[in-house]
């Protein structure tokens, strides 16, 4: 049982432990596996100051996470001249349909009563946005908070109505409750401890940023959220805002990690308000993560990581603990970046 929100933190952490754990073990490993890899300390972006005058390199694709076949998908876009907004969608939709990814789309861990339940988010250059929670039943969130963006008034629809939206738009219904996730489930509910045994995994929410051939940007984020959260939680992925914000004049940021505390701080809203004050994208992560811990000032025990792009092309991430890491795609190749 969830007895508090200090139990929610402190499965979070166990979590995290674990994949840093295995990160140490095999980021190196799965580097070394990647087709065209470059691996590459984040810190070497520490010297990108928007304020430099610096000629745009574009396009630019990054993504939360080694998630290496969605940025390859989203570059194959942008490097056809297709747009960032493109690019994202179908970049982050390689995660949902991939099943044996059990923190996203189909194959997501389901909350405490069993619910695979979807989050996710877009927004385009424009500062056009569309969002969905609580969805069930469908292997597409972002597609359908596309849709909310382009075809409605409004910008989040929740639950029942999200997917009697998305069956109209002719979305199928999809169990997404895989063999794994269920085995998964039904060993967690043995105990109902707010702490489950997991399997260990270099990967979480998928947040996305691009940069096309125009310099325009767009975002998407997309989440099946905490494993075994209270029925009806809703984390920082689908907000505009926390999980994601993109300003095309400045650029855009995303998060992952414990929504609560992105959420908080409006966490990609203030790093892109942070590039605009003449911060680069590093520094404006860092910066965000300082924030959030500064209203956490005898916590250590969770874990945030941040990613940001700017207008130049120049991105950047940061995260509480070590082990946070990020895909990009650019003309120079796909990179791994260890924050
Ligand atoms: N940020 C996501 C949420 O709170 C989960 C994660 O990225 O681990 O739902």
């Amino acid at each position: 049982m969830i007895d508090s929100k200090k139990d929610a933190f402190e499965y979070f952490e166990i979590t995290r432990m674990k994949r840093r754990k295995f990160l140490k073990n095999s980021t190196l490993t799965a580097a070394g596996l990647m087709s065209t890899p470059i691996l590459v300390s984040c810190d070497k972006n520490k010297n990108n100051s928007s304020q430099a005058i610096i000629k745009p390199i574009l396009p630019v694709v990054v993504c939360t996470w080694n998630f290496k076949n969605a940025t390859a998908k989203a570059w194959e876009i942008l490097s056809q001249k297709g747009t960032a907004l493109d690019a994202v969608e179908q970049g982050v939709m390689v995660e949902e349909a991939d099943a044996t990814n059990e923190t996203v789309g189909l194959g997501g861990r389901p909350d405490r009563d069993g619910q695979v339940t979807l989050d996710a988010c877009i927004m385009d250059k424009d500062s056009n946005c569309g969002s969905v929670v609580y969805l069930k039943n469908i292997v597409h969130p972002v597609s359908v908070a596309r849709k909310v963006m382009e075809n409605t008034p409004h910008i989040i629809l929740a639950g029942k109505g999200a997917e009697q939206f998305a069956y109209e738009y002719g979305f199928k219904k999809t169990n997404l409750l895989t063999k794994s996730t269920k085995k998964q489930y039904e060993a967690w509910k043995k105990t109902s401890q707010y702490e489950t045994v997991i399997n260990i995994e270099n990967h979480d929410t998928i947040g996305m940023l691009a940069i096309d051939h125009n310099g325009d940007i767009a975002g998407a984020c997309t989440t099946s959220g905490m494993a075994y959260k209270i029925a009806g939680r809703i984390g920082d992925s689908p907000l505009i805002g926390a999980g994601l914000y993109v300003d095309n004049e400045v650029g855009g940021a995303t998060a992952t990690g414990v929504g609560e505390e992105v959420i908080r701080t409006v966490g990609s809203f203030l790093i892109v308000e942070l590039m605009r004050q003449g911060k680069s994208p590093q520094e404006a992560c860092e910066e965000g993560v300082r924030r959030i811990m500064n209203k956490n000032k005898d916590r250590k025990d969770f874990q945030i990581g941040f990613l940001a792009i700017n207008k130049q092309g120049k991105t950047g991430g940061y995260c509480v603990h070590q082990g946070f890491t990020y895909s990009q795609y650019t003309d120079a190749g796909q990179t791994e970046n260890i924050v």
